[in-house]
């Protein structure tokens, strides 16, 4: 597996990668993905904070950043408890 940092909590997100993940692939392995914006930007986020994006329009770059600001960074533990909560 490989991993990113979430742009706005800045935890290390799991994501599929590679060949040898394809056959372990699953959407409960992937804790986040890139996000394109109409505008062109792309951001890496983690579905929690995807989800805490507003949802009354598309998301534009100051959406994420104003959330980045809002959002205080998670230390990467390693511990995937939050993600089953
Ligand atoms: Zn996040």
């Amino acid at each position: 597996m490989a991993s990113e940092s979430c742009f706005v909590c800045e935890r290390s997100v799991r994501i599929a990668g590679g060949i040898g993940d394809l056959w372990n692939f699953a959407f409960e392995s992937t804790q986040g993905m890139t996000l394109e914006l109409t505008d062109g930007a792309e951001f890496f986020l983690c579905f929690e904070c995807m989800e805490a994006l507003p949802d009354d329009h598309e998301p534009t770059e100051a959406d994420v950043v104003d959330l980045r600001e809002r959002t205080d960074p998670v230390e990467a533990d390693g511990n995937d408890f939050w993600h089953w909560k």
